[in-house]
């Protein structure tokens, strides 16, 4: 397929005298561009991961999806593993064809393992919504809204809650209190509550994820594939598997794990993060209990383990009922399941992800903390 046709083809996107590039449907933006520059010097392709398997991975680039080899991607570094999301830079020529080089992540999704073996644990990177997605069909579980919010803060990506089968809620007292419960152990959260046989707050949903890259998080049952399904619509999955040909003009029908969502955006579902259970979060449970974490500024001593230490300010926002017991013990779980799991993984990948991923997170708890007016009461005004 020509350079052209492909710019026909992609260009519903740009109504502007200059044509959308190929790759701006997914995600391709200014940004990247200047990424990939000294690459595009170097008469190299720009290329985004769709999936990868056994040392290869297909890559969407102008020229159409492209089967590449990851070999050449500095051998061992798990940070430099190839994974669904990537921008990566193609040589154009050779057969096989090789992924040079992959352009700094800007988010990525982690898992920690006990292991010593350290493949594999990046799971999706590029992602810029984390849809964590609870099923209203059971009773709410904080504890693992709270889990997941984690997760996804720590990836870097913003979190919302899908509150998921509202319409078995039909009382609407009840579903907004529903709602309140979960945007209590969210805050700096969207939660929508969406239904896909009503279409409740689809609208909502589908304008959100509209801009960037998104992942469905979330307990297995509570109705991620179903979402999934209604975001994408069958036809469009079908249409997306016919249209597939790659850099010889074959037409293929590989399964992806990243797909162009019809009214804009890009969904990544990989098997990996729909298993993700284990993770090294630190700053994203900061995140998910910010409240706690600026009462403890307040707190009389600086080491204050909020036990029973005098003049404790979280203790304090219990007695006085402004904080859940239940809040309380949920921030000390995850945070000694944390350490656990801090304890257990390799020195040198956690400090490459802390130095990439700390300030981000500090960034948007900042943006955040101001965005609220929640900051230290001592901070500079
Ligand atoms: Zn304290």
């Amino acid at each position: 397929m020509s350079f052209s046709s492909l710019v026909r083809s992609s260009s519903s996107l740009s109504s502007s005298s200059s044509p959308a590039h190929p790759l701006a449907p997914y995600g391709w933006d200014e940004g990247w561009e200047a990424a990939f520059a000294p690459y595009a010097e170097q008469g190299l392709l720009p290329g985004r991961v769709l999936r990868v398997d056994r040392g290869q991975c297909d890559l969407i680039t102008p020229i159409g999806t492209v089967r590449a080899d990851t070999e050449f991607v500095v051998p061992r570094d798990p940070l430099k593993v190839v994974c669904t999301g990537d921008w990566a830079a193609v040589d154009p020529d050779g057969d096989p064809r090789y992924v040079r080089t992959l352009l700094p992540r800007r988010t990525a999704f982690a898992r920690s393992t006990s292991s010593k073996r350290s493949e594999g644990q990046i799971l999706a990177a590029n992602v810029d919504h984390a849809i964590i997605t609870v099923s209203l069909a059971v009773e709410l579980d904080l504890g693992r809204v709270e889990r997941f919010l984690a997760l996804a803060w720590e990836s870097g990506a913003q979190p919302l809650v899908v509150l998921s089968k509202a319409d078995l809620v039909p009382d609407p007292v009840g579903l907004s209190y529903l709602v309140e419960d979960v945007e209590t152990v969210a805050p700096g959260v969207q939660v929508i509550p969406v239904s896909s046989a009503t279409g409740e707050g689809l609208d909502v949903l589908r304008a959100l994820v509209s801009g960037g890259t998104s992942v469905l998080l979330g307990a297995s049952g509570a109705g991620k594939s179903t979402l999934a399904n209604t975001l994408l619509g069958e036809d469009v999955m079908t249409v997306q598997a016919a249209r597939d040909v790659d850099g010889k003009g074959r037409h293929t029908t590989t399964t992806r794990n990243l797909l162009v969502l019809p009214e804009g955006g890009v969904l990544i579902d990989t098997p990996g993060l729909r298993g993700v259970g284990l993770w090294d979060a630190e700053t994203g449970v900061g995140q998910v209990f910010s409240e706690i974490e600026a009462l403890a500024e307040e707190c009389r001593f600086h080491d204050c383990a909020h036990e029973a230490e005098p003049g404790c300010a979280v203790t304090a926002a219990v007695d006085d009922g402004t904080l859940s017991v239940r809040r309380l013990e949920s921030y000390r779980k995850l945070l000694r399941e944390n350490q656990r799991i801090v304890a257990k993984t390799d020195a040198r990948v956690r400090a490459e992800m802390l130095k990439d991923w700390k300030r981000k997170g500090a960034e948007g708890r900042a943006a955040m903390e101001a965005k609220r007016g929640t900051g230290h009461r001592n901070a500079p005004r």
